[in-house]
């Protein structure tokens, strides 16, 4: 059996981890082929660059960040334009900026679950307050200062009950700040990259569009 979402890896050729920790078991395809679809034995990117153009390579690094994400063409696309519109040089990270202050990657961010698409639910579901205030909407964005938390009525739910065995585990990102026990996070920081290889991606995706 096959997972829809790993299918998005065999693609990208990457263990994308949409789904979260699917990722690590046999239902990921790329856990057993390792090569993307007419890939076969050809070295990909980071390990040589031969067999993608860089069109390729700027096609296949905005599929992979629009997955992560889990948006759709038309949304992405309204991302990178707003980003291309900011005045001073750095797009790349006004892009990054304006797609990790969504709260649904923020949730995500703070360990309350190990997918943004699982993320993105709990948002949906009504389950988050932002400043006390419930929010519901996945793509609000955070701001510094702003304080999440989960509504008394849902921490109860079955979808939080391993939360704080998750959350022993888990460090966020230092943009944010993560109380453990309370169970509330804060953004305290400017957005930033801890992954160079995505960083690399945003680079590449700002080109893709300015073709
Ligand atoms: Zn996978």
């Amino acid at each position: 059996m096959q997972n829809k979402d790993c299918k998005k890896c065999r693609r990208i050729n990457e263990k994308l981890f949409l789904k979260g920790e699917k990722c690590f078991g046999a239902k990921c395809v790329l856990s057993r082929k390792p090569y993307a679809p007419g890939m076969k034995g050809k070295k990909t990117r980071r390990g040589g660059k031969r067999g993608l153009s860089e069109y390729g390579m700027q096609l296949r690094d905005k599929q992979k960040v629009k997955f992560l994400y889990g948006l759709r063409e038309k949304q992405f696309k309204n991302y990178v334009l707003k980003a291309q519109k900011t005045k001073g040089d750095d797009n790349s990270h006004k892009l990054l900026e304006l797609l990790e202050s969504r709260i649904d990657n923020v949730i995500f961010r703070l360990g309350f679950d190990d997918s943004r698409s699982k993320a993105r639910q709990i948002v949906s579901h009504g389950h988050i307050l932002i400043n006390d205030k419930k929010v519901n909407l996945p793509s609000y964005k955070l701001k510094i200062g702003d304080k999440i938390s989960i509504r008394p009525q849902s921490e109860s739910k079955n979808i939080f009950k391993d939360l704080d065995i998750r959350l022993k585990k888990y460090n966020p990102p230092s943009w944010l700040r993560l109380d453990k026990d309370k169970k509330e996070g804060f953004v305290v920081g400017k957005l930033t990259v801890e992954d160079p290889s995505l960083e690399e991606n945003f680079n590449s995706i700002i080109g893709f569009y300015s073709r």
